[in-house]
């Protein structure tokens, strides 16, 4: 569904990627892990089509979108939830889940999309009239997400969704993520320093290092990784 070929990205003179490639399969669920700066949020930016790599190709469905404004990226269906959630304090619930409709894609078919994420968050439907920034941090992730799926996006990329929530509620977005990709049918790129979580859950997982795929198989062969467990897991 997604190819990430050779992109190498830089801030300035410094490298965040480097030679990065992977391919993402429609209907999977693949994470990316890694420590702390080791690029995993310039990836995803970069596939968004936030930030322009100096080289690399990425192509979505055969067609190339590396270099192409984000908002068009969106409009082709790959989704976006950012890391530290990024609603719209001030708006409402509803207003910020108006915003994520204004594709062009899902302009029509706002209602059926409202319908299907209060159903997934029956708590937005409860508080559709509060403002966004009131909610709790749980609640505003659900609304991140819930703003996403009102694109109507067929591949959604996920930073960090369970950063600076309680262990109960990492738990629950593991689940939702779950079953996004098994009932609705999404495919996901899951990004997260969560590595155990994330690996369960991932058919395949990617491992970045310092700008640079370092690893890669299976989530269940990088779970039982000696290597993984002792980087990343602590065991
Ligand atoms: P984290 O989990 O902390 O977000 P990450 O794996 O997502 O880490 P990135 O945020 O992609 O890593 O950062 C990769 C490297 O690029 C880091 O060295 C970081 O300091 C640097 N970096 C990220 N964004 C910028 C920016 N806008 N300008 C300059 N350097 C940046």
């Amino acid at each position: 569904m997604l190819s990430v070929e050779g992109i190498d990205l830089f801030y300035g003179d410094a490298q965040a990627l480097a030679g990065v490639s992977l391919t993402i399969p429609e209907g999977a669920i693949t994470a990316i892990v890694g420590a702390n700066g080791a690029g995993k949020s310039s990836l995803i930016r970069t596939i968004a089509g936030i930030e322009c790599p100096r080289a690399g190709r990425i192509t979505y469905r055969g067609q190339p979108v590396q270099g192409r404004p984000s908002h068009e990226i969106c409009n082709l269906g790959i989704g976006q939830v950012a890391e530290g959630r990024q609603i719209f304090p001030t708006l409402s619930v509803l207003e910020n889940l108006e915003v994520g409709s204004h594709l062009p894609r899902a302009r029509r078919r706002k209602a059926a999309s409202l319908a299907e994420v209060f159903g997934l968050f029956p708590r937005l439907a409860e508080r559709k009239s509060q403002a966004a920034g009131t909610l709790s941090g749980g609640e505003q992730q659900m609304l991140a997400i819930g703003r996403c799926l009102m694109g109507r996006p067929e591949l959604i990329m996920f930073d960090e969704p369970s950063l600076g929530l309680s262990p109960a509620l990492v738990e629950q977005m593991f689940r939702i993520i779950e079953r996004l990709n098994r009932e609705n049918g999404l495919t996901v790129i899951l990004v997260e320093q969560n590595v155990a979580a994330s690996l369960q859950l991932a058919e395949r997982a990617y491992v970045l290092e310092t700008g640079r795929i370092v690893m890669s198989g299976s989530g269940a062969e990088l779970l039982n990784d000696d290597r993984i467990r002792a980087a990343y897991m602590g065991i």
